[in-house]
């Protein structure tokens, strides 16, 4: 069994050696009475929140720190090919958290059966899975969005971004995003249907590209990045915007958080700024479901996927998320059915 397994804990940005690949044997069966199931993993995730969890027990965090000598876990997709629980039968497709393998022994299913199989299985790791009720959850839930109001995003290209923009839009929202490079920004323009977009790496002055992206200032700011832009966007807010704080990328393989200067700015516009966690709208996601599955199969949301071929090249791809290597979700495609 082919495993990806943490070497240390990490400080800084995370690296490829951070983690190695190493083969082991497992039985291909659940031991008896044992309320487990065995997976073969399809498909695994790669997501920022998995940066913080290479960190020993980080502060304030909200979820467990990953064990040195052990495979790292996320979600992922999987086929069921023994199972003593009896949610789970052999053959089941499953989404949800198991880990970086070819097969695993999950023993405390968090898993979920595959709704529709006839989009592509991937999908449950992106768009139907955790980044898609994200974008759901913070976009509808948390930015109380109205038709016609201007809507910013940053990494905007990214697995929930660019859902966020295509919600947006859908609305009938003005749209703008931030990303990391030409094609990002290209995608988002071309592809995505966002109205404006720019390149943050190349705008020095990020308060500039903001005031000429929305001269009359921005109502919604869904906040994937933290520090710099933050600030920046907190200058251009109209009164009674909205900032939904989903992460703040920037900042986690810093030592010290970024300075953000202009907070007093939510007093004089009479800003809400909220964060919000994608597991308390777990009950959401039959009703998401019934959006967006039409909205898949009628091409009229597109979901930019980015597919690092085989476990070997997990590593590379998770760290990757943090330089901007990733053009949409970031998924590691391990076996076929
Ligand atoms: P993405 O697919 O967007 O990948 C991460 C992207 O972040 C990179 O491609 C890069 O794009 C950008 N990035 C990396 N480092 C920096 C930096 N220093 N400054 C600015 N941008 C940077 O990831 P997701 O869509 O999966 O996640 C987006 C955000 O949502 C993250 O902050 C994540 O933690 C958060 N999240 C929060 C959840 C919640 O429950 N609150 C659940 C899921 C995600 P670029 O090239 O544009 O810089």
């Amino acid at each position: 069994n082919k495993q990806v397994i943490l070497k240390n804990y990490v400080s800084g940005f995370p690296k490829e050696t951070d983690m190695y690949v190493t083969t082991s044997l497992i039985e291909l069966k659940v031991p008896k009475g044992s309320n487990g199931v065995l997976l073969k993993n399809l498909y695994l995730s790669c997501d920022p929140y998995m940066r913080p969890r290479m960190t020993k027990d980080m502060e304030g965090s909200y979820i467990e720190s990953f064990e040195p000598g052990l495979p790292i876990s996320g979600n992922g997709v999987a086929k069921v090919l023994d199972s003593e629980n009896p949610e789970f039968k052999k053959g089941d497709l499953v989404w949800g958290m198991t880990g970086w393998e070819e097969y695993s022994l999950i023993t405390s299913p968090y898993l979920f059966k595959v709704p529709h199989a006839d989009v592509p299985l991937s999908y449950y790791t992106g768009i139907l899975g955790m980044p898609g009720m994200t974008a759901y959850a913070g976009f509808y839930e948390v930015c109380s969005p109205k038709q016609g109001e201007c809507v910013f995003i940053s990494a905007a290209s990214g697995a929930v971004g660019q859902l966020v923009g295509q919600f947006a839009k859908l609305l009938g929202c003005y749209v703008v995003g931030s990303a990391g490079s030409k094609d990002k920004v290209d995608l988002l323009k071309n592809r995505l249907g966002f109205d404006e977009a720019f390149n943050y790496k190349e705008e020095p002055d990020l308060n500039a590209a903001l005031i000429r992206c929305f001269p009359e200032g921005i109502d919604i700011y869904f906040e994937n990045v933290g520090g710099k832009m933050l600030d920046a966007v907190l200058i251009n807010m109209k009164v009674g915007g909205r900032i939904a704080v989903c992460g703040m990328i920037s900042q986690y393989n810093l030592d010290e958080p970024e300075g953000v200067h202009n907070l007093t700015r939510l007093i004089s516009k009479r800003v809400r700024m909220e964060g919000f966690l994608v597991s308390d709208y777990n009950h959401l996601y039959p009703k998401f479901l019934e959006m967006i599955i039409p909205y898949i199969k009628g091409g009229k949301i597109v979901y930019v996927e980015d597919t690092a071929e085989g476990l070997e090249s997990a590593p590379a791809a998770l760290v990757g998320l943090f330089s901007g290597r990733n053009l949409g979700k970031q998924v590691v495609a391990v076996a076929s059915e």
